[in-house]
């Protein structure tokens, strides 16, 4: 079986960014399962892996505009310092998890404090970078009906309801 439209891939993979250094790897972890073709991995990954069997193997300098795409500058926003109820030492670089506009949970980063008011980034923090892959096709199967139906993939490395 190839890789295609529906169904579930499991992959071994390696990130890094441009200098090298490793941001973030299944080596030694259980592989990561998706579902293909529904926009659950980035587009330039998925496009990348369509078409490739069991064992394959690849290696993909992934731009920007397929991975995190770029930073738009609205999502850098001023926010009163009392939006941080119980967290008395804000500093530059500090993350918070947030809420998005539609529910989903988003990484924030701190840009400064000051006494009133804390200005954060809700970018995603690899906007604008390269993502470079290293690949291996672990196993490929069909997705089950209801797998389909939720858009992700149950079971070993996937969903648990
Ligand atoms: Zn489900």
């Amino acid at each position: 079986m190839r890789i295609g439209k529906n169904a579930v891939v499991a992959i071994e993979y390696h990130l890094t960014d441009p200098q090298g250094q490793v941001i973030d790897s299944s080596r030694g972890k259980e592989p990561l399962s998706y579902l293909h073709g529904v926009g659950g991995i980035i587009p330039g990954l998925e496009s990348a892996l369509e078409g490739k069997g069991v064992s394959d193997e690849i290696s993909v300098d992934i731009a920007p505009d397929q991975a995190y795409g770029q930073k738009d500058p609205g999502l850098v926003q001023a926010v009163p310092r009392a939006s941080f109820k119980g967290v008395d030492n804000i500093q530059p670089g500090m993350q918070f998890q947030a809420q998005g506009p539609s529910g989903q949970a988003r990484v924030v980063t701190v840009i400064s404090a000051t006494p009133t008011e804390v200005t954060i980034d809700a970018n995603h923090p690899l906007v604008d970078v390269t993502l470079h892959f290293d690949v291996k096709v672990i196993s490929i199967r069909e997705a089950t009906p209801e797998e389909l139906s939720h858009g992700h993939v149950h079971g070993a490395g996937g969903h648990h309801h």
